[in-house]
């Protein structure tokens, strides 16, 4: 017996046989007996190519199960896998495939030039294309490689993957995720969310994030359930799929969409038992509405890549809209003076940190951003600040770095947000911090309104007058069509620094 996550995975797919394991509206299919099958001569093409237990595999490569099934090739013959988001310029894989060092690296069939290149000048030794099979293609190594039937042991603290962080506050760190931070995170969701072998998820989330791959796909491998595997969100494919599934895993732009629809109701939604909803903050007007027309309360949960998942509303009990819920079990959580890491009063809002099985081995080749994020006690320093409310229940406030200082005083965005968000005209809104010669930093709003909605700057600063204390109030409203927002939903705040860094200059 090996602490190797697959070797958890095997058995639970070897009891599955014939089952239903990934599932795509193309009508392919991949039973458990093949993925196994495939993963074992994947591992053997690896193995071919000179990749060795501890070694990193890097791979950017369209959605496919395929993919899903190298990850499985990479845990089993103990390779590190290192997915890559599919958005990433050439430059940036280039970053990237020089931080990791892969051994090889697995590309998208018409990036292979691009890729190869890259790899010379990364001492990348291996450049494949992942394909399907009769396109020269890792898939095609695999069909004459000898298979790699056994499971290479790792100990619980090996690495299983390295994972880059979203970069929504800076360059993404790689973070350092072992057998054991994954298995005991697959396990604790697989209770916590009651999956089982019935169940039947739609996959509409990329696999390049922790959300898609970690959270969505280690839960079916651990509960022996089936994947409806769609290449990416769309609406129509999404709401055809519903009356087949019985879960889906989305983040909260998946819901405000699904919303627009009039298709969206009860009776599509009967055999659905759970929406969960994660990577950003869900509203808790999109809560209430899809309650309203689906009778579904959305489990809201949150998590990161260097942690998987901290904390989950409840699967029997109160889901409460606006908050992520209490501590999966195993994890613990305290919410601390950023400066001292002293616990804050009950109540007040600070430093969200964690410790448990859940929280990764450090940052990849970054030392000092380990030591600074990782304390001597095993907290983990998440950058988010948090409250708890009076169930004990966390509610995340905003990160560290989106906080506001304004004349001394701390502005959390989310407040006026969801002031802003209150008037009729506005669809919704991203306040941010400035530069400000006077104050250090200006409140600012980016207001999104409503289609067909009219109102001015001078209206929204006169409607917010008497709703917040002065210090908290914008100094200045734009407005914009969209905010720029990350694959994840996730709202790129630095963007907009960005944009308006000069607006109060002549302040
Ligand atoms: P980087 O660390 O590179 O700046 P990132 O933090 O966006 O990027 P991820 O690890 O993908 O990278 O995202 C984790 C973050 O997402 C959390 O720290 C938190 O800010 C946010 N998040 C996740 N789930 C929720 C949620 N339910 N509500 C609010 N925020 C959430
Ligand atoms: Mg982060």
């Amino acid at each position: 017996m090996t602490d190797n996550l697959f070797e958890t995975f095997a058995q639970r797919m070897g009891a599955q046989a014939d089952k239903d394991f990934i599932v795509t509206p193309d009508g392919r299919r991949y039973s458990y007996t093949d993925a196994l099958a495939l993963s074992a001569r994947l591992a053997g093409a690896l193995k071919d190519l000179d990749v060795k237990p501890g070694d990193r595999v890097a791979v950017q490569v369209d959605k496919s199960p395929e993919a899903i099934i190298l990850y499985l090739a990479c845990l089993r013959m103990g390779g590190v896998y290192l997915p890559l988001n599919t958005g990433y310029t050439t430059a940036e894989v280039g970053y990237f495939l020089g931080d990791a060092e892969p051994a090889l690296f697995v590309c998208r069939p018409a990036a292979f030039a691009e890729a190869r290149s890259i790899a010379d000048e990364t001492n990348c030794p291996n450049v494949e294309t992942l394909g399907t099979g009769g396109d020269g293609s890792l898939m095609d190594l695999a069909r004459v490689a000898h298979p790699f039937e056994s499971v290479e042991a790792r100990d619980k603290d090996d690495l299983a993957a390295i994972l880059y962080t979203s970069g929504t506050t800076g360059r993404s760190k790689g973070a350092m995720l072992t057998h054991g931070n994954l298995g005991s995170n697959a396990q604790s969701l697989t209770e916590a969310w009651r999956f089982t072998a019935d169940d039947r998820l739609i996959h509409a989330l990329p696999i390049f994030h922790t959300h898609g791959l970690f959270v969505a796909c280690n839960v079916v491998l651990m509960s022996g359930a089936s994947l409806y595997f769609l290449p990416k969100f769309d609406l129509d494919a999404v709401i055809e799929a519903m009356p087949e599934g019985t879960s889906m895993m989305g983040v909260p732009t998946f819901y405000t969409r699904l919303l627009q629809d009039d298709r969206l109701n009860k009776d599509l939604t009967l055999n659905m038992r759970l929406f969960t909803s994660g990577s950003a903050p869900l509203t808790a007007d999109t809560h209430k509405a899809f309650e309203e027309r689906t009778g579904h309360a959305i489990l809201e949960r949150y998590g990161m890549t260097e942690t998987n998942m901290n904390t989950s509303n409840p699967y029997d009990g109160a889901r409460i809209a606006g908050t992520v819920g209490k501590p999966l079990p195993g994890v613990e959580i305290r919410i601390t003076d950023a400066e001292t890491h002293e616990p804050v009063a009950d109540g007040d809002i600070g430093m969200l940190e964690v410790r448990g099985p859940n929280v990764f081995k450090g940052y990849w080749r970054m030392p000092e951003k380990t030591k600074e994020e990782l304390l001597d006690d095993g907290f983990f320093v998440t950058g988010d600040l948090a409250q708890l409310d009076e169930n004990g229940y966390v509610q995340i406030v905003g990160r560290d770095k989106d906080l506001v200082i304004s004349g001394g005083f701390n502005v959390y965005p989310k407040e006026v947000e969801q002031v802003i968000d209150e008037m009729d005209a506005v669809d919704e809104s991203a306040v941010i911090g400035v530069p400000h010669p006077d104050f250090g930093e200006g409140v600012t709003a980016v207001v999104v309104l409503k289609s067909g909605a009219k109102t001015t700057e001078a209206e929204v600063l006169a409607a917010l007058k008497d709703r917040l204390a002065k210090y908290k109030q914008p100094k200045r409203v734009f407005f914009v069509d969209s905010l720029p927002r990350n694959t994840m939903g996730k709202v790129q705040k630095n963007q907009l620094r960005e944009t308006y860094k000069t607006i109060y200059d002549n302040a």
